[in-house]
């Protein structure tokens, strides 16, 4: 499924992400950037142990949930991986709608900052940080749109890889809800 938004792509597609070649994937970090399961851990296992190395080397003391860093790819096709730290779900009133929008805004931003013209992100939070597909699904698309609308340095390309089909299936839903299209 595909939209455009004032110029730029916004796309949702099935699959995995390390094998984007995309200038940027995003990854669902944790705050000791210190790897994990899920996408964090698919990520560092394909883009071998540089990314790690450079991770210790930069950011030594983490970064805070919503917000994000910026290292190279290590094996994989893109040129840059950007570490976005989700919240952890504790029930949505513990500042978890402007957390998980806020890790997307930031990742955007470093991603045109770097000059990355098209960017891969994963469904930050919904894994084992165990927010609600739906309700995140909302929050990261209205995020990228409001980006892709007012931001004039933009990527071209914004695509959302979802790993299974209930997630892509949550994310159309919301799309087609928040834009009338599809
Ligand atoms: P979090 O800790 O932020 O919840 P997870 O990695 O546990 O992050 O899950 C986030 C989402 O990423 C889930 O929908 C999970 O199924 C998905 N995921 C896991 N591996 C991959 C992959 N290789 N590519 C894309 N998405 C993935």
């Amino acid at each position: 499924m595909k939209v455009q938004i004032d110029g730029s792509v916004l796309e949702l597609a099935k699959g995995d992400i390390t094998q984007q070649e995309v200038d940027a994937i995003v990854n669902a970090a944790n705050s000791r950037l210190a790897g994990g399961g899920g996408v964090d851990g698919a990520i560092h296992r394909a883009g071998g142990p540089e990314i790690m190395k450079e991770l210790r080397a930069r950011y030594p003391n983490g970064c805070p949930t919503g917000s994000a860093v910026v290292t190279g790819a290590g094996n994989l096709k893109a040129r840059y991986v950007i570490h976005a730290v989700g919240p952890i779900y504790r029930g949505g009133t513990h500042g978890e709608p402007e957390k998980l929008a806020s890790a997307y805004r930031t990742s955007l931003q470093l991603a045109t900052e770097h000059g990355c013209s098209s960017v891969a992100f994963p469904s930050i939070s919904t894994g084992a940080y165990g927010y609600p597909v739906g309700e995140a699904a909302r929050i990261a698309l209205q995020t990228v749109i409001e980006f892709l609308k007012n931001e004039g340095k933009k990527p071209q390309l914004v695509r959302f890889v979802l790993f299974d089909d209930a997630t892509y299936q949550a994310y159309a839903e919301a799309l087609k809800e928040l834009t009338g299209q599809g």
